[in-house]
């Protein structure tokens, strides 16, 4: 099994903006990695990104910044826990965790 990598980065941005705590002209920064962590996850070099640039250069920063909007959405969620606990069922509503139940043999919860 592979971790779903930054296809995951999509239902995160789906999810913040659902929240109402991204939009597609919201930028942030990006040296190589994510400033808060001194650069981690690290990153390619890029011109600074919105969100459809996000994208485009698969922004492990932008997307560091777009977890931290959800999960400290104090303002919706009254505390972590409860952003982290909205997260998580969002994430599960894109069937994150559960088996699809296709025709392909030896499938896997992901
Ligand atoms: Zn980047």
């Amino acid at each position: 099994m592979y971790p779903p990598g930054s296809t995951f980065k999509l239902i995160d941005a789906l999810i913040a903006q659902k929240d109402g705590v991204l939009f597609p002209n919201t930028v942030y920064p990006c040296a190589r990695g994510y400033p808060p962590m001194g650069g981690k996850p690290k990153c390619h070099p890029h011109p600074t990104a919105n969100l459809e640039m996000s994208i485009q250069y698969s922004c492990n920063s932008y997307y560091s910044y777009v977890f931290k909007s959800i999960v400290e959405n104090y303002k919706l969620w009254g505390n972590f826990r409860n952003a982290y606990n909205h997260w998580r069922e969002a994430v599960m509503s894109f069937g994150i965790g559960r088996k699809l139940n296709y025709d392909i043999p030896y499938e896997k919860p992901g």
